[in-house]
């Protein structure tokens, strides 16, 4: 294939190392980066004429042909495969690291923020309290700049009544339930879209 690796990456991660066609990802199935317009047919190495595939959709057949695609390979292919898996894995490992360090970095700040908030109430006890772990689950489908409004919403809210609990725990309390909210509207909301699709 003449597109070079840094194109082939740049398109994998473009399309979320998901096959086009059947929504499939890394590492559960080998990916091919596929030209929509063929070179025969005048199609172009630019990247909107190409997408993301894997291995079994680049060739036209389904899931279900599977077993009759690995028949036909030999060793050679086979090989070839296993060498395209570890190097795809080692792409898409590259991605998730740099999701995680950057979720990582977004939740400190976050959390900083939080306990920058809450008045009269030792820090350490604003770092147990924060939902770090939803936090982390919100931040694959919001903006971080959105959970500080979150934040903002959920201190203010109980800085009035904390229903018995000291305002840290109530705060957390709040913006938990918040979040665990918006991932359910978020989760409704995919769920609507592959029905109208
Ligand atoms: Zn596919």
């Amino acid at each position: 294939m003449a597109i070079s690796l840094k194109l082939r990456f740049e398109i994998f991660k473009r399309d979320g190392f998901t096959c086009q066609y059947c929504g499939r990802k890394t590492p559960e199935v080998i990916l091919e980066v596929e030209h929509i317009i063929p070179l025969s047919k005048g199609g172009t190495d630019e990247s909107d004429n190409l997408t993301t595939s894997c291995f079994e959709c680049n060739r036209g057949k389904g899931k279900s042909l599977l077993d009759t695609v690995l028949k036909d390979r030999d060793i050679h292919d086979e090989t070839i495969l296993l060498a395209e898996r570890e190097f795809q894995l080692a792409e898409y490992n590259y991605i998730k690291k740099k999701i995680r360090e950057r979720e990582n970095k977004e939740i400190q700040e976050l959390m900083d923020y939080f306990s920058s908030k809450i008045h009269g109430e030792p820090a350490s006890a604003a770092r147990d309290e924060f939902p770090g772990y939803l936090v982390r689950q919100c931040l694959k489908t919001m903006s971080y700049i959105d959970i500080y409004e979150l934040i903002d919403v959920s201190v203010d809210i109980t800085s009035k009544d904390s229903k018995g609990d000291n305002h840290t725990v109530a705060a957390a309390k709040y913006l938990s339930a918040i979040l665990r909210n918006k991932l359910k509207e978020k989760k409704i909301s995919t769920t609507l879209e592959s029905y109208e699709k």
